[in-house]
């Protein structure tokens, strides 16, 4: 039987599903999710059986990856169970969380043990008074607790997200380095996006290039290398580790982009930075049909645009589209 694929008009298959499961986040990183922001009712929230069906129409259809993310995922109840059930799927081969690190020493067992395959963990500082400054919580140390546990699962790779803004996290590259080899993780350095909530976007933007220069010192020189479907190029370093980058502001990789994007409240997005949203909710209530979500996953394909496009008007970042913390980064 010939397999399925979800071919774009451009060419581009989609292999992957990026699963937003609630905008609720205990942290409140002023680029993400801003104190004044509106968050969607529960109601309006999928119940884990409909993301069940969701990813299942996902996998049908060709989706082989999927990521967890939020908000932060680990505050809704059910995301462990979630996990298991996803994992006992056939034909997903790439099952990974993204997370803040916050509820981690709580949960990375678990995790493990439900059959999570990796895990993003969100760092942005290392100096109490800036990650605090960034996230609105006194939390790095149960961050860096998380991630310890996460190690001790055996929860492997572990990536540490890095947003590298100006005058805030840019001289903390190199040390960043440091703690995750220290830990045995991989530093990704992630360009500032100007997406709905960046009002301090234009001062704070730190391009790839610059990224470079910060730790050129650490660099072993080697051309860098990048993977199939991931947005990171990776740079080899001196202590034979590899750090990774992610411009999607300077260095647009539209050309390789093989995901979706379902909001915590059931719209699947064709691009991250365009507004078209198709309406999942509304085609499976009240009753779920694998022909509903079968034909939401072909109108989002069919929205996919050639290339993403930023609006980096200053009422535009200011005003929307949707917080990250609700398409799910
Ligand atoms: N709470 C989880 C976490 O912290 O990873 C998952 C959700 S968060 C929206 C996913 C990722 O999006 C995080 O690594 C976060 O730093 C990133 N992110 C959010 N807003 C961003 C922005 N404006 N530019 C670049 N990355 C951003």
């Amino acid at each position: 039987m010939e397999q399925t694929v979800l071919r774009d008009r451009y060419g581009r298959v989609v292999t992957y599903l990026r699963v937003s499961i609630t905008d609720r986040c205990n942290l409140r990183c002023f680029y993400c999710l801003p104190r004044d922001c509106g968050l969607s009712r529960s109601a309006e929230q999928l119940d884990f059986d409909e993301l069940t069906a969701v990813v299942k129409a996902g996998v049908a259809l060709g989706i082989s990856k999927i990521r967890i993310t939020g908000g932060e995922p680990l505050v809704r109840p059910g995301v462990i169970e979630f996990v298991r059930t996803l994992r006992s799927l056939q034909g997903i081969t790439d099952l990974a969380l993204s997370t803040n690190g916050t509820l981690l020493g709580d949960h990375a067992a678990a995790l493990k043990d439900a059959g999570l395959m990796r895990i993003n963990v969100s760092l942005d500082s290392l100096r109490p008074t800036v990650f605090r400054a960034i996230s609105g919580r006194n939390e790095l140390d149960r961050v860096c607790a998380g991630i310890s546990a996460a190690r001790a699962a055996g929860l492997h790779p572990i990536k540490l997200n890095v947003v590298v803004m100006r005058g805030v996290n840019d001289d903390e590259l190199p040390a960043i380095l440091d703690f995750a080899a220290q830990q045995g993780a991989q530093a990704r350095f992630i360009e500032y996006m100007p997406l709905g909530v960046g009002q301090r976007w234009e001062a704070s933007y730190v391009s790839r290039a610059e990224i470079l220069t910060r730790i050129r010192a650490r660099l072993h020189g080697e051309p860098p290398r990048r993977q199939p479907g991931d947005t990171a190029t990776y740079y080899a370093l001196r202590n034979g580790g590899e750090v990774g980058v992610i411009s999607p502001v300077s260095c647009r990789f539209c050309d390789l982009c093989n995901r979706l994007r379902l909001t915590a409240d059931g719209k699947l997005r064709p691009c991250l930075t365009s507004e078209g949203e198709v309406d999942l909710r509304a085609a499976i209530r009240p009753r779920v049909s694998s022909a509903a979500l079968c034909a939401c996953f072909h109108a989002a394909l069919a929205g996919r645009p050639q290339t993403g496009r930023y609006d980096t008007t200053p009422d535009r970042i200011l005003a929307g589209p949707r917080p990250m913390a609700a398409i799910g980064g």
